[in-house]
């Protein structure tokens, strides 16, 4: 966090910074091994239909448990991974895993996997999808992928050509996070999305918070008139769940129904509760 504060200044020993700089690198170095020995794993948290409580699938989450650090969030590793250039072959990793274990789920559940926009870059994505899904055999339209605002950001025609490519192959697009960036309204009419996911700082506070009811209501309101899905995320109590549905939510997912599961827990649970009812 070098700031550029006036020439000829003396930069004297500063202990704690020294310290964060030998964090860093110890963390950079643990976490280059982990990618190299596949340490790195992938969890899955179901999502439900809304309105009838029943599964429709998956999204896969990146998880590292550190030998020395114990559980590491991908909120704090995954941009460590970006940092690094190595979220091209974690990506992959996780494609591929996702891909293989939803065509091992019933027909009708898919899988959602969040896609860095560094991703987009190389030019590689498309093809790199379309090879994996016919290596594992999974049918498009049960693969998701979920962007950020941020890989919009650069509004590129790379982006929206891959975007709209990837859309015609039949895969579907949500924009993840929705409320906490730029949230250009523009963004849903310019980029091929088909749902929009409520991100879990605004579903947190319902229903009592006032300020983040009015958000939710008026996103369901637009997403509802674009005729978009829309996923409300972090549901953990019953209230959250109920308010979500009477504004129009499609889409849910949250402690309140299961947290991320190992793959072979939540193929067993795919297995057992077929189209059965777990919610509503
Ligand atoms: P995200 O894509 O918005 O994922 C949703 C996050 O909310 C997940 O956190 C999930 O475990 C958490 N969550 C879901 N329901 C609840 C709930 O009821 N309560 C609470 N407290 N949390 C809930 P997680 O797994 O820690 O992932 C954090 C972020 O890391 C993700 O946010 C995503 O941006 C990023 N990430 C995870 N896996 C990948 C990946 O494979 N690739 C990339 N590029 N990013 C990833
Ligand atoms: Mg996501
Ligand atoms: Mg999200
Ligand atoms: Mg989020």
């Amino acid at each position: 966090r070098a700031k550029h504060d006036g020439r000829g200044r003396t930069c004297l020993f500063n202990p704690e910074l020294a310290a964060t700089l030998l964090d860093r690198i110890a963390l950079e170095t643990d976490l280059r091994r982990a990618c190299a020995n596949q340490a790195i794993e992938v969890a899955y948290q179901p999502i439900l239909d809304a309105r009838t409580g029943r599964f429709t699938g998956a999204e896969a989450l990146l998880r590292w448990t550190c030998e020395t650090r114990g559980e590491v969030p991908p909120n704090v590793f995954v941009p460590v991974i970006e940092e690094l250039g190595l979220i091209g072959t974690i990506g992959e990793m996780v494609l591929e895993r996702a891909c293989a274990a939803a065509a091992s789920w019933p027909d009708h559940l898919g899988v959602s996997i969040n896609v860095s926009p560094l991703q987009f870059g190389g030019g590689t994505l498309l093809a790199t999808i379309a090879s994996t899904l016919q290596r594992t055999g999974l049918a498009p339209h049960r693969l998701q992928i979920e962007i950020t605002e941020s890989a919009l950001l650069a509004d590129d025609t790379l982006v929206l050509q891959t975007l709209e490519a990837l859309r015609a192959s039949g895969l579907s697009i949500a924009l993840d996070d929705f409320g906490t960036g730029y949230s250009s309204l523009s963004y849903l009419h310019r980029f091929p999305i088909d749902c929009i996911k409520i991100d879990r700082s605004f579903v947190t506070r319902l229903p009592h918070d006032t300020g983040s009811a009015s958000i939710v209501r008026a996103i369901c309101d637009l997403g509802t008139s674009l005729g978009l899905k829309i996923a409300a995320e972090g549901i953990e109590t019953e209230p959250q769940r109920q308010f979500i549905v009477d504004h129009g939510c499609s889409h849910m997912q949250g402690y309140r129904f299961s947290r991320p599961l190992d793959a072979q827990a939540i193929a067993a649970l795919f297995a057992t509760s077929r189209g059965s009812k777990v919610a509503a």
